[in-house]
């Protein structure tokens, strides 16, 4: 499926482009397109008043982007939280249907489901849902990558993806779950990481879009 103007905005969002700017090259990497698709598609954005562009240094959502990628983020959050609980999906099942549920959800439902749920603070990838009408500020996270050998991490957000998740489940790994980072390979090689119950190997790329606190 062609990522469509609003994935861009929940993807700049989820990597921090409320405050700071984000690379094209991350954007390319986290929607897995061609950097040209990403570059027409930010000319439109930035025409739209929806993100700010320099060059080099990449793209920030502007006020107007940062509500409507936060209204969008929050609505497929409450989805998911509502799937995840009550109908036995996993989490990385859960993306598809809530992407969709999103885009039909009226402001009304948006806050009956939010009562409903009584009001979750994180979706079940550690994504926070912020109140009705405030914007998404995720907590300022290193990456797996950027943590030596030898540290203990508790994984606490990770992007939202489905390829990411369904890697996640093969190995095994799930939120909140603490490791302990035994190995590092060189020129960006595996990450290894083990508790009592398990060992697995990360690629690089997918430890740089994995959140997690020190323990
Ligand atoms: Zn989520």
């Amino acid at each position: 499926m062609t990522p469509n103007r609003e994935d861009y905005l929940k993807l700049i969002l989820e990597l921090g482009g409320d405050e700071r700017k984000v690379s094209n090259k991350q954007i390319v990497e986290g929607l897995t397109i061609s950097g040209a698709s990403v570059s027409e598609m930010i000319s439109k954005l930035v025409k739209e008043g929806l993100v700010n562009h320099s060059p080099y240094q990449g793209v920030q959502l502007t006020k107007l982007g940062l509500e409507k990628a936060s209204t969008l983020v929050r609505k497929h959050r409450l989805w998911e939280v509502f799937l995840v609980d009550h109908l036995g999906y996993s989490w990385n099942e859960v993306h598809d249907d809530a992407e969709v549920l999103e885009h039909v959800t009226s402001e009304q439902l948006e806050k009956r489901l939010d009562n409903y749920l009584q009001k979750p603070k994180f979706c079940p990838h550690g994504g926070m849902i912020p109140s009705q009408g405030k914007n998404v500020h995720e907590k300022d996270r290193k990456t797996l990558i950027d943590y030596p050998v030898g540290t203990t991490v508790s994984i606490a957000r990770v992007l939202d993806e489905k390829e990411l998740l369904d890697y996640l489940v093969d190995l095994g790994i799930t939120i909140h779950e603490e490791f302990t980072i035994t190995d590092i390979a060189a020129y960006e090689g595996p990450i290894t990481l083990k508790n009592d119950q398990k060992k697995a190997a990360i690629s690089y790329k997918a430890a740089s879009t994995i959140f997690v606190d020190k323990v």
